[in-house]
């Protein structure tokens, strides 16, 4: 018999584990993690359940070529290029400039290891205009973060996966799910399955770009979108996806204090390794919901791969040997004010 195409292609290895921060929860207010981090041994995040219904979405077959766009140092780049090759795709990305960060870098040479064709853009605008011309050539389009109604459907399945870990007693039912809103799939994604699970739990989407507003709006759109598809009504996800803005600081891949105080925090009181763009933000705003005198159970759902890059870096260019197309791309910070 034919495998289910959703089961085909699972890339993932799950259920992810769920974890209650001992350090870092009183008696009144819980912290838990939700550790997709570990969602593939050797590329995790976020990026790989959207990616697994996407490319059964597709239908490419191998030889096929796929494109996508994002920031130089894109994880959806990096795992759309990991996981495609994987599946004998060929992968090309139109890149836009992103503050340089060793792990920016790093994401690039892991990049150019997989083989990924790489084309510069200036701007993320001009990147979307390049993407057009990648599917004027055939390339079948891979939507900037594995962000359309399909993929955020793969974290419609990872809500319930946790409201199945919550009825086999792993973690008692969260008030509130933190996890960083970046093209909005994710979050999404699990506002819709939540409701579709009844669960009480509301979603709170970090905004870690700007304009803020277009990011909530674009999440609301999705989560509407999957809500449709599972047949329940778009009203259910309304008051269920709250987005917090207080977190953008500087905008996308500009670190800020508040980013920097929760990855130290995260570091030696939950043993989590966190990044400035997405996690750091998503991260101070579960610690932010916790302070007294706020009470209640929250889960902060990670979304950073914890799989090291470095045996894709010892197959990489050194940064040197990089077109210097890409190397510009690597920005100082305070020049990448839009
Ligand atoms: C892409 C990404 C996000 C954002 O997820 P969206 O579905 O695009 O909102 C969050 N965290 C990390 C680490 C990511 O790479």
């Amino acid at each position: 018999m034919r495998a289910r195409p959703s089961e085909s292609r699972r890339f993932g290895h799950y259920p992810t584990p769920v974890q209650r921060i001992v350090r870092l929860s009183r008696d009144d207010a819980e912290l838990w993690v939700k550790r997709d981090d570990l969602t593939h041994p050797v590329y995790g995040g976020n990026k790989v359940r959207k990616l697994e219904v996407l490319f059964d979405a597709l239908g490419t077959l191998p030889g096929a070529r796929i494109a996508t766009l994002g920031a130089v140092g894109s994880h959806h780049v990096l795992a759309t290029t990991y996981f495609g090759s994987k599946v004998g795709l060929s992968v090309e990305a139109v890149l836009f400039p992103q503050p340089r960060t060793d792990h920016v870098v790093d994401v690039l040479r892991a990049d150019l290891a997989l083989g990924l064709r790489a084309f510069a853009a200036p701007s993320p605008t001009v990147a979307v205009l390049g993407l057009l011309g990648r599917a004027f050539t055939g390339a079948a389009i891979v939507p900037p973060g594995a962000s359309s109604v399909t993929g955020a459907m793969g974290y419609v399945a990872a809500a319930r996966e946790l409201a199945a870990q919550v009825r086999a007693g792993t973690m008692p039912e969260p008030d509130l799910c933190v996890v960083a809103l970046g093209s909005g799939g994710t979050a999404a994604g699990l506002a819709a399955g939540f409701a579709a699970e009844r669960m009480k739990t509301r979603v709170v989407g970090v905004c870690i770009l700007q304009p803020a507003w277009a990011a909530a709006a674009v999440a609301r759109w999705l989560a509407r979108g999957c809500a449709r598809r599972l047949g329940i009504s778009p009203g259910l996800i309304a008051g269920r996806l709250l987005v917090d803005t207080g977190f953008v600081g500087g905008g996308y891949g500009c670190t800020s204090p508040e980013a920097e105080d929760a990855i130290r925090i995260a570091a030696s009181d939950a043993d989590l390794t966190l990044d400035p763009t997405y996690t750091g933000k998503a991260f101070a705003c579960a610690l932010h919901r916790l302070r007294p005198p706020r009470a209640g159970r929250v889960l902060y759902w990670h979304t950073l791969s914890s799989a090291p890059l470095a045996p894709f870096l010892a197959l990489a260019p050194p940064l040197e040997a990089v077109r210097s197309s890409l190397r510009q791309l690597l920005t100082r910070p305070r020049e990448f004010i839009e």
